[in-house]
């Protein structure tokens, strides 16, 4: 008997956590949108969380829809720039997202579609052969947890904030600082 044999339909999968940005990595914006890398103020806690994800190899990526871009508030590379400095504050925490997903609202070919299409969520377990039914959402909107629900993720985290709940999530947190964990106890790591 090959080793070929065996390979078939083994490919190793990954997990992944996927983050919402507005009120889960940073503070909301409220009605309106960041603008700025200054006005970028990442949330407590989600430093750590990201750690505790890759050292248990599991994957951190960024699910976010900024139609400030396709209503002409900012330029595709402002959105870069932005997302620049996020990385550069949790570098400064020893982490990073593992890639960035933005519905920008534009209508470009290379646009995602707008949550709750799990559209930015399937272009990554393509790209990143990940496990879904073993991935996380976490969110502050219900389009996140409705997102979460069409990828059939294995569950949804809410950070409640200003939004209103009318989607129920698997668990819900009043901060950002206990995410870490939460997630240490849902995905036992
Ligand atoms: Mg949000």
């Amino acid at each position: 008997m090959t080793s070929e044999f065996f390979s078939v339909g083994t490919i190793p999968q990954c997990r992944c956590v996927f983050f919402d940005r507005d009120g889960v990595v940073n503070r909301s914006p409220g009605e309106g949108y960041v603008l700025s890398p200054d006005a970028f103020i990442l949330n407590d806690g989600i430093g750590e969380a990201l750690r505790l994800l890759h050292e248990n190899n599991v994957l951190a990526v960024l699910v976010t829809s900024q139609k400030c871009v396709g209503k002409g508030l900012i330029s595709r590379s402002d959105l870069d720039a932005i997302h620049a400095r996020m990385q550069e504050l949790l570098a400064e925490q020893g982490t990073a997202f593992d890639a960035i997903y933005v519905n920008r609202g534009d209508g470009d070919a290379d646009d995602y579609p707008a949550k709750p299409d799990p559209g930015m969520i399937l272009a990554a377990a393509e790209r990143f052969s990940i496990d879904l039914r073993q991935s996380w959402m976490i969110g502050d909107a219900d389009r996140d947890i409705s997102m979460a629900r069409a990828a059939r993720l294995e569950g949804a985290i809410r950070i409640l904030g200003e939004k209103e709940v009318t989607v129920s999530a698997d668990y819900s947190l009043l901060e950002t600082k206990e995410l870490f964990e939460l997630l240490r106890i849902t995905l036992k790591l």
